[in-house]
């Protein structure tokens, strides 16, 4: 079976996967697809950029187009479950493409976006609810959303709910639903926490697994630079120069462990006449869409993302990953440099490891079992240091990146990556220390203006 063809789907889907261009399936798609079909759960290893969104959106839609029903008042049939918002989003509209010729009702639920407009829609019932779990267990204790009736639950990115603290939020959610019912669970990673929630809630499922994390880190061309932390701006600067002159920079993602470095990362670009925007918890829903567009639609070429912001974006075209701070997770490694490279094309990943990140570099290694080549400094990085130090004492730093409380500066090593917080305070919920939305703020700080709640 090598065709979509082959998989018998109806016919208005077979339609719009023409009309994507999509013939040929990928793996995942070609292991999920047929017991999908027939009703099986699904327990799938595959990160982002594997088709796994198709994987089990297809099944769902080819279900409900053979199987039509009412919409229930405040019901959905299926409930996609995702980390984070941009990935929410992206499912969604996946769905909505695949589904096109279906006369279905696909929604998102998540923070950021004022509550009375998800209750609205949610209200006269919809197909395909694609959330993350704080909001929507928001709207469950409103009586504006009832699980009663799901069909279908998909936990997306699992490994990264966890990460995220969200396993309280997920187990609550999954008591509400039918135990009558098909599961299908993904994640990249099957560490042994994911795995016992995988067997929690599937019955007797089919499992597959593609890419293991090696296989993809081994399409993306990779090197690292060994560089002090105060020469990385002008080194971003040089490289992004130098990949520009030679008409090579189609997209690049710029990588930081920390909201305020991404924000600094920026500033020092448009210092250096480059333009650039961020992503990360602290920018607003409107922001972020706004930003994302203009990254997909191409008149955004430099975007600087943390991991949280950054999980599940899918923009083709990304052909440089630059990872200006080493995640202190591997796997975080994989996810960021998974960006470059998708659907079979080829990427170019550059890492930038000051001494204290040596470790961090030592663990990415022994994960994707490669050895990094190591590139050398450019030879005018002296020069380019010192008229970026130039163009940085000649601007006054914004207002957010002076530290009222005499701390450590972000952005350095040693601060703390968006979204992964110390544990909890006394008397603080479990998951309300970690919720992406409001991840990286400092713990008792007041939240900074236009920060919003994230449920
Ligand atoms: P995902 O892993 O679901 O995020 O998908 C990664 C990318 O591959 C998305 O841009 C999809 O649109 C694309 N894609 C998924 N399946 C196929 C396919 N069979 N043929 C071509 N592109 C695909």
């Amino acid at each position: 079976m090598t065709n979509f063809a082959d998989f018998g789907l109806s016919e208005p889907i077979a339609r719009a996967l023409a009309d994507k261009g999509y013939t040929v399936p990928t793996p995942i798609q070609l292991q999920a697809i047929p017991p999908v079909i027939t009703g099986k759960d699904l327990c799938g290893i595959a990160q982002t950029g594997t088709g796994k969104t198709a994987a089990f959106a297809l099944p769902i839609l080819d279900y409900f187009a053979r199987n039509p029903k009412h919409r229930l008042k405040t019901c959905t049939r299926a409930l996609v479950l995702a980390p984070t918002r941009e990935l929410a989003s992206q499912i969604a509209a996946s769905f909505g493409d695949y589904g096109k010729f279906l006369k279905l009702s696909i929604t998102t639920v998540f923070g950021g976006v004022p509550i009375p407009r998800q209750e609205r829609v949610l209200s006269h019932g919809v197909d395909v609810v694609v959330a993350t779990p704080g909001r929507l267990l928001d709207l469950v204790e409103r009586g504006s959303l009832d699980l009663r009736h799901v069909e279908v639950l998909v936990l997306d990115e699992a490994d990264q709910m966890l990460d995220l603290g969200f396993i309280h939020d997920l187990k609550r959610i999954v008591g509400l639903l039918p135990r009558q019912r098909q599961t299908l669970f993904f994640s990249a990673t099957m560490p042994k926490a994911i795995e016992e929630l995988a067997a929690r809630y599937l019955k007797d499922p089919v499992k597959v697994a593609v890419q293991p994390t090696a296989t993809t880190a081994e399409r993306v061309d990779q090197a690292v630079i060994h560089v002090n932390q105060a020469e990385k701006p002008a080194l971003l600067q040089l490289i992004l120069r130098e990949v520009e002159n030679a008409g090579k920079l189609d997209r690049a993602l710029i990588f930081t462990r920390t909201k305020h470095g991404a924000d600094r990362v920026v500033r020092q670009l448009g210092l250096a006449g480059f333009t650039a925007e961020a992503i990360h918890g602290n920018k607003s829903q409107p922001q972020r869409d706004r930003t994302l567009k203009s990254f997909r639609d191409g008149s955004l070429r430099l975007l600087v993302a943390t991991d949280i912001a950054a999980r599940g974006i899918d923009v083709s075209g990304v052909s440089h990953v630059i990872n200006y701070e080493l995640p202190n997770v591997p796997e975080q490694y994989v996810h960021r440099i998974g960006r470059t490279a998708r659907a079979g094309r080829d990427g170019q990943a550059i890492a930038f490891c000051a001494d204290d990140e040596r470790p961090f570099l030592r663990d990415i290694e022994k994960t994707i079992r490669l050895k990094v080549r190591v590139l050398g400094l450019p030879e005018n990085l002296r020069a380019a240091v010192a008229a970026a130090r130039k163009a940085e004492a000649d601007s006054p730093p914004p207002r957010e990146e002076r530290d009222p409380r005499g701390g450590r500066p972000s952005g350095r090593p040693g601060a703390r990556p968006e979204g992964r917080r110390p544990a909890g305070r006394p008397g603080q919920s479990p998951h309300a220390n970690v919720h992406p939305a409001r991840a990286g703020r400092p713990a008792g700080a007041p939240k900074a203006g236009g920060a919003r709640r994230g449920r």
